[in-house]
């Protein structure tokens, strides 16, 4: 899609510290981590948020999370979170899985 931040990542026409590729997904560091590990995981295709996600891409998306999890030793626990619209914080439209780990994270979020 057009003028979409994470689109052109995922191309890789706009540099990110890539952590993680497949032929659907791409993982790299956020730009403003709020813990010590702080990836975001992607689909390469452009959509939305959650409820736009299909099958196909779930299931890579999953696939792509068990391996950086296990490339980035975060066995002992890490939280995945995803914003979805204004009201649930969301500010890049395209959707993404912040693979938050490193500290305990606490609970309730805030
Ligand atoms: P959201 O608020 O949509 O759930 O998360 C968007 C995330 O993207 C934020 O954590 C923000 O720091 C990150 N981000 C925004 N722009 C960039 C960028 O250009 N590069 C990287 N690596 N992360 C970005
Ligand atoms: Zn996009």
């Amino acid at each position: 899609m057009d003028n979409c931040l994470f689109c052109k990542i995922g191309a890789h026409e706009i540099p990110a510290t890539l952590l993680f590729e497949d032929e659907k997904t791409l993982a790299f560091r956020d730009i403003n981590p709020v813990a010590p590990t702080h990836i975001l995981l992607i689909p390469k295709i452009h959509i939305e948020n959650i409820l736009g996600l299909d099958n196909t891409t779930a299931l890579a998306m999953h696939s792509a999370l068990q391996k950086i999890v296990a490339q980035e030793n975060l066995e002992k626990g890490f939280r995945v979170v995803t914003n979805v619209g204004d009201m649930g914080g969301q500010t890049v439209f395209h959707l993404h899985w912040h693979i938050l780990g490193g500290r305990h994270m606490g609970w309730p979020p805030g």
